[in-house]
């Protein structure tokens, strides 16, 4: 069993590394098959000695080789959370195939976070891949065709609505995000991530009104929040509407 989860683990990091790819050359448009990685600082070619996820960063203490530009602290950290998340995931499913799936849609989840938050966009091919993603999730805890179906269809609308009253409030992304993943997670759930998500974001807000570091009319990337809703529905959504429930005695 230690075995095994170190071997997720080591997986799991690898897969963190190769997000880390994602995250840099989506927004820029580039190939995320061809090319190497290069220094953002000399733009030299990253030797594969120095490729080695989380292990090259703390050799070369956190920064290139060549020109001693420092490499962002958030690169190993993803290739840490991409090991952390396996373990999680592998823990919480065990041999169940299900794991699987998950786990890819929590890494494509961190990837769009990670993307919006530094560039207030999440781009339609992640949507897209979210979307398959949730479709085989769909085939492994199907309830109902309507809950399945008002999950993709009720929270983009309530955002669509909100647009309305508030324009711009949310993106086009962050509505197709929720579409993608409310098709998945069902009705109650597709509501419990909208939930928690605009709770966690509107604290976060009012934390940043109240420090005076942005002013009312400043926007927020919002999709972070939502994968971070979308997360707590995909591991505890059910006990978390139950014990919701049981509060009163329903
Ligand atoms: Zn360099």
């Amino acid at each position: 069993m230690v075995v095994a989860y170190l071997y997720f683990f080591v997986v799991g990091v690898c897969l963190g590394s190769f997000s880390n790819v994602l995250i840099y050359r989506i927004p820029l448009k580039q190939s995320i098959a061809k090319g190497r990685s290069h220094c953002g600082g000399c733009n030299r070619q990253i030797p594969a000695y120095d490729l080695i996820p989380i292990v090259s960063y703390v050799i070369l203490k956190g920064r290139c080789r060549f020109c001693n530009e420092k490499i962002g602290i958030i690169h190993p950290i993803i290739e840490l959370m991409g090991g952390l998340v396996a373990v999680f995931c592998f823990w919480f499913f065990k041999f169940d195939p299900l794991g699987l799936v998950v786990y890819a849609i929590m890494m494509v989840l961190m990837v769009i976070a990670i993307i919006d938050w530094r560039h207030m966009i999440i781009p339609d091919s992640l949507n897209a891949i979210l979307l398959i993603l949730f479709g085989v999730y769909l085939f492994f805890t199907y309830q109902s065709w309507q809950s399945h179906l008002l999950g993709a269809l009720v929270v983009p609308g309530i955002m669509i609505a909100t647009n309305l009253l508030v324009p711009s409030s949310f993106g086009g992304g962050d509505v197709k995000l929720m579409i993608a993943s409310g098709i998945g997670l069902g009705l109650a759930n597709s509501l419990l991530a909208g939930f928690i998500g605009v709770i966690v974001a509107g604290g976060y807000a009012f934390y940043l009104i109240l420090t005076k570091k942005v002013n009312r009319k400043s926007h927020i990337a919002f999709g972070p929040y939502l994968c971070m809703g979308i997360v707590a529905a995909v591991f505890y959504g059910p006990k978390i509407i139950q014990s919701y429930l049981d509060l009163f005695n329903i």
